[in-house]
């Protein structure tokens, strides 16, 4: 695939490098906030499966101000290495490690967070019935981490997949949350399962201590949770959110966009900075891969299969 028609067959990925993020998924965090109003008051935040660093970028960009307010913590945590962003502390660690959730917990320092965003993903295998149960794994460690720093009254965003076993999910994101919304920004594609539920105003019940068990892992919750039928059935709202005149994501837009401006081929902002491809590309460049004449871009590619 050419550089340009990675820009064309995909309006984000293009205006994310025009406008400085490392990943499109920054306008999906932006259009959340849109519609929830989520950086309100915010001055501690949490990321969670943080790299290439796109929403922390966001936060940091939204918080911070103009000013670059010290106030404003921001914890982003990915099992990845990633480049450093102003005003962001970061830990590498694995989300559903308790050690994980006790160094984050450190940095605040006993103080609470008012938001915790996830947009974590698992590497996709193909088998949408693994896929679907690896990422509600993710969603559950981030609640977990959640409970443990999130202020009552808070916040916390997390990419969901709308597989079947949701309802499951729905139900125990509502014991600790009075409000759980599924919302779907423009800029996540139609063709994905991939939603985000919005939690607001955290309000743990009476007397819960948090821990780091994960209920999925317990089979039974699922005959007790999922099967639930009538009105015991846990139905969330589900929400397009995004301006409707935003670009659509499942849409291929022409290159030149702005009859007054010509196209111009932009890098990607932040390219990977230890790519599981890198070998790959040594190899490459001393002639001793197969095919010779693979297609230029690596980094772009790279970044077009995480879909980020
Ligand atoms: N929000 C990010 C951004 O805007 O740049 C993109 C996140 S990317 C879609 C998903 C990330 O989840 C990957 O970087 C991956 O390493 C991370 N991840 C997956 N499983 C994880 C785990 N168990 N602990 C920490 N990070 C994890």
């Amino acid at each position: 695939m050419g550089r340009s028609s990675k820009d064309k067959r995909d309006i984000y990925y293009r205006l994310a490098k025009e406008e400085g993020w490392r990943a499109r998924s920054a306008f999906k965090l932006l259009q959340l906030d849109e519609e929830f109003n989520l950086f309100k008051g915010v001055s501690r935040a949490v990321d969670l499966c943080a790299a290439p660093g796109s929403w922390s970028q966001v936060l940091s960009r939204k918080l911070r101000g103009k000013d670059k307010s010290e106030e404003v913590k921001i914890v982003a945590v990915d099992l990845q290495a990633m480049a450093p962003l102003p005003g962001v502390t970061q830990i590498q660690g694995d989300i559903t490690k308790i050690s994980t959730a006790q160094e984050i917990i450190r940095h605040f320092e006993g103080q609470s967070a008012d938001l915790v965003v996830c947009d974590g993903a698992p590497d996709v295998t193909g088998l949408h019935d693994v896929d679907e149960y690896i990422q509600a794994q993710l969603l559950l460690a981030a609640l977990n981490i959640t409970t443990h720093v999130l202020k009552p009254g808070g916040n916390f965003v997390a990419k969901i997949f709308r597989g079947k076993d949701v309802t499951l999910l729905y139900s125990q994101l509502k014991i600790f949350f009075s409000s759980v919304t599924c919302a779907k920004p423009r800029s996540s594609r139609n063709s994905s399962i991939e939603a985000f539920v919005v939690c607001q105003n955290y309000s743990p019940p009476e007397g819960y201590v948090p821990n780091m068990s994960n209920p999925l892992l317990d089979h039974s919750y699922d005959v007790d949770f999922n099967q639930l039928e009538g009105p015991n059935r846990i139905i969330v709202p589900f929400l397009a959110c995004g301006d409707l005149s935003a670009f659509d994501s499942d849409r291929t837009y022409p290159l030149q966009l702005d009859s007054s401006k010509e196209y111009q081929y932009l890098p990607p902002t932040q390219p990977p900075i230890r790519p599981p491809y890198q070998q790959a590309c040594q190899l490459r460049k001393n002639n001793l891969l197969a095919k010779e004449d693979s297609p230029s871009g690596a980094h772009d590619d790279a970044l077009s299969s995480l879909d980020l």
